[in-house]
Order: structure tokens, then sequence, then C-alpha cells
């Protein structure tokens, strides 16, 4: 692949330093000089996952092949956890520990990752980790939009040569399209997937309609057990089930770049540890090619494993939650948690839980970027998530 400067560049104010306009996911290039760049790396302007798999992996993913088509190239999948977890990590604190051996290893020289702010918990402030300490203090989720390569630049005046970056698919495709510019002898990618991601705004809005006490959270995660798992400062959980989300007062939460993404399960990152292809307490571990392997080896002593698994059958599912989510359906309370109870006990499990997932939020991405953006409709929607989306039947 080839990269050529945009001749704009050099040109652009910092109004519209953000060429993604409505799209941008704030992944944090156009903080840089690599902004000039933009028109070829940016995930929302130019698609190219196919290509960018080539490249990281040495193939892109066989659409003939089931686990390839959801979930990318892959060599090795199982779930994990670690036997001693890391208080206050996201789940058992896969990544950071990874993050902390390739650094004490000698493997890298400096990690980019996201802590919050000192005034706001969920406001993220990415940096460069060159200690154990600060990489710790970036553990548990910011469920928001981060500007995790607004530091590339000081990767290059730092001198670096050997670097981890962790990061969500977004700011991964990105990375990847502009990695030969950064003059690294080795670069290492760990990944989480990543969905429905919100302003800071945004999530304030949705803590407001859907937690008892928005001020107390301090972790929420949409769990395999259909509902959003709360943590409030005194320890407690609140437990509100998906189908009871006020979906009327949140349809338009989401950043408009998350309801146009397709790279749910960060294709392009060498190692990628999630938790929605694993039985619920235990994460997801995607192993994409031998950078990865070497990465989670740093760890094997740390966690325990067991095989994936797959049960039950999503489509139904799926088909029925389409005009739901359109129709912005919201049930009683009662009712939800009664359907809530029910798909718990007969719902897809495991990797079917994970299809479930992909395909609910594909068949809406799409049906967003073909309402709002019909001219990028083409270009921008890899071929693997038109094959999924072909399934099914969608409203106009
Ligand atoms: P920890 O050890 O707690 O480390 C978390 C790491 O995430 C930190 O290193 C930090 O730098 C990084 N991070 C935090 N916030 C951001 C951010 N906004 N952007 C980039 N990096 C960030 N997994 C699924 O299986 N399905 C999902 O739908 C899903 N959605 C996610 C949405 C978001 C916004 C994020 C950040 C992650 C999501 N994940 C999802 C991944 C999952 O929630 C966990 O992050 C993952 O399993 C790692 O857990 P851990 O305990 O090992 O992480
Ligand atoms: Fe720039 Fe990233 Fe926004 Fe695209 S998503 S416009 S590359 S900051």
């Amino acid at each position: 692949m080839t990269l050529v400067p945009h001749k704009k560049a050099k040109a652009l104010k910092p109004s519209s330093r953000r060429p993604a306009k409505e799209l941008c996911s704030e992944c944090g290039l156009c903080d840089t000089h690599y902004i000039h760049y933009v028109k070829e790396a940016c995930a929302f302007i130019n698609q190219q996952i196919p290509e960018l798999e080539e490249q990281t992996h040495g193939r892109s993913r066989d659409l003939d092949k089931s686990d390839d088509l959801y979930f990318g190239v892959s060599q090795d999948m199982m779930a994990a956890r670690k036997t001693e977890p890391i208080a206050g990590a996201q789940w058992t604190g896969i990544v950071s520990t990874i993050a902390i051996e390739m650094l004490t290893h000698g493997l890298v020289e400096g990690v980019i990752c996201v802590q919050n702010t000192e005034d706001d918990r969920f406001q993220p402030k990415p940096i460069i980790a060159t200690t154990p300490e600060e990489i710790l203090a970036a553990r548990v989720n910011k469920p928001t939009l981060s500007p995790n390569l607004s530091v590339l630049e000081l990767v290059e005046q730092s001198g670096m040569k050997r670097l981890l970056v962790i990061g969500v698919g977004c700011q991964i495709q990105a990375l990847r399209a502009v990695e030969k510019k950064l003059g690294l002898e080795k670069l290492y990618v760990l990944g989480t997937p990543c969905t429905d991601n919100v302003t800071r705004a945004g999530l304030q809005k949705f803590l407001d309609t859907t937690s008892r006490s928005p001020k107390t959270v301090v972790y929420y995660e949409f769990m395999q057990d259909f509902q959003v798992h709360f943590k409030h400062e005194d320890g407690s959980t609140e437990l509100v089930p998906f189908f009871g989300l006020k979906t009327n007062q949140l349809k338009d939460v989401f950043a408009p770049s998350c309801l146009s993404c397709f790279d749910y399960v960060n294709s392009l990152a060498d190692l990628v540890v999630g938790y929605m292809g694993a039985p619920f307490g235990w994460q997801w571990i995607v192993v994409r090619n031998d950078r990865g392997q070497e990465m989670l080896d740093l760890v094997q002593d740390q966690i325990e494993t067991q095989p994936v698994m797959s049960k039950g059958d999503r489509h139904q599912a799926v088909q029925q939650s389409i005009p739901a989510y359109d129709k912005a359906i919201t049930l009683p309370m009662w009712a939800a948690k009664l359907m809530g109870v029910v798909i718990e006990k007969i719902g897809p499990k495991g990797l079917e839980y994970a299809r479930f997932s992909i395909d609910s939020h594909f068949t809406r991405n799409y049906l967003y970027v073909k309402r709002n953006y019909p001219e990028k409709l083409e270009q921008h929607v890899p071929g693997y998530a038109k094959r999924i989306i072909e399934q099914y039947k969608l409203p106009e």
C-alpha cells in the first residue's frame, strides 16, 4: 500500500482538522502531523480492512470459513481468566497484565494506553506508559471516544523503537495505515473489541437515563447475560436488562462513528482480548498472528483457559430485534426482566452470543449508513459485513 501525504493537509484550518466530520471517532490521528495521511488512513473515510489484514497477518479473512467471516483472521481462540484478577480492571485484567509483562521483559520501551483525567473517571487521557504503575493506572474501560493516537508524535520525539499500542478498532485501523511511517523497529498491537461508544456528553445521558445512581458508577459493561452491569462506588452491582433500555431516548446517544463501524472485533490487532465469545465471567482471546501468540505466552502462568464453546441459534432473536430497535420499542421493566431471564436460559451462548452481537450491530449499522450516508455504503461496508447482513430481512 502506498501512502501519499494529502496535498491539502497543510492548508487545513483547525476547525476542519477532522476530515471525517461527524463520523470522526476522535481516534487522535488528526492531532498529530500524521494528519497528512488522513484521507488514506481514517477508518471512516477509507475502509481498507482486507488490505490491512493482508499487510498485518499475511492474509485477509476467508469469507467461506465461519470463524474467519465473523471474528477475522486468527490462529487460536480461547476463553481465559486471570487466576488472580487485578482489582479495578474491566474484567480480570489480562490486557494490563500483558502490557506490564511486555514492558518488564524489555520487549517494548513504551505502551500507548489511556488513563483518565484527575477530576473525571470517564474522561480519557492517552499516555505512553513507561512503568508498570502507569499501565495499571490505565486499567478499566473509559467508555468514551478516546484520542489514543494523539500521543504518536511523542513516540517519534522520544526515539522509542519498540512499542505496544492498546486500542479499539478505529484507532488500530488508522495506526496500521501509518505504521510504516513511524520509524519503529517493532510494533505490537493489543486490541479490544468495541461497540456503542459515546462522547463524554453522550455517556452522561446514558448514565442518567439508565442507572439508578449515575454519579456513583465506576464501571459498566453490556454482558453475556443480556444485562448491563453497573458497578457503584460502594461495591454494589446494579443490573438493567438490555430489553428494558430506554431505546427511544438512547437511539441518538451512540457516536455516529460507532453507528457506522463494521470492525467490532478489531481485525487488525495482533491479539484481541474481549469477553463476548466466552462464558459469563471469562474473557475471550483471539490470537491473530505470531506477535499475538508471543504476547499471550508471557502470561500463560497467570491465566487459566478453556476451549471456546458455542450453543443455541441466534438468527430468530436477531431478526426480531431489527424492527424493535428501528421503532425504538421499549418494554416495561417487568417484561424486560422476564425476557432477559428466558433468553439467558435458552439464548445463544459462547461464540453464538458473539455472533448474535455482531449480527445485531452490523444490521443496525448498515441501516444507519444506508439512510444517512448512502453515497458511502458500497465502499464503507466491508465484504464480510455484507455477507453477514445478507442473512437478514431489513426494513427500508
Ligand atoms: P484492563 O486490564 O482493565 O485494561 C483495559 C485497557 O483498555 C487499558 O489498557 C486501557 O488503556 C484500554 N482502554 C480503556 N478505554 C479505552 C478506550 N476508550 N479506547 C481505547 N482503549 C481503551 N469486549 C467485547 O467482547 N464486546 C464488546 O462489546 C466490548 N465493547 C468495548 C467497548 C469499549 C469502549 C472498550 C474500551 C472495550 C470493549 N470491550 C468489549 C473489551 C472489554 O470490555 C475489556 O476491555 C477487555 O475484555 C479487557 O479487559 P481487561 O480486564 O483485560 O482490561
Ligand atoms: Fe482523524 Fe481519526 Fe477523526 Fe478520522 S477518526 S477524522 S483519522 S481523528
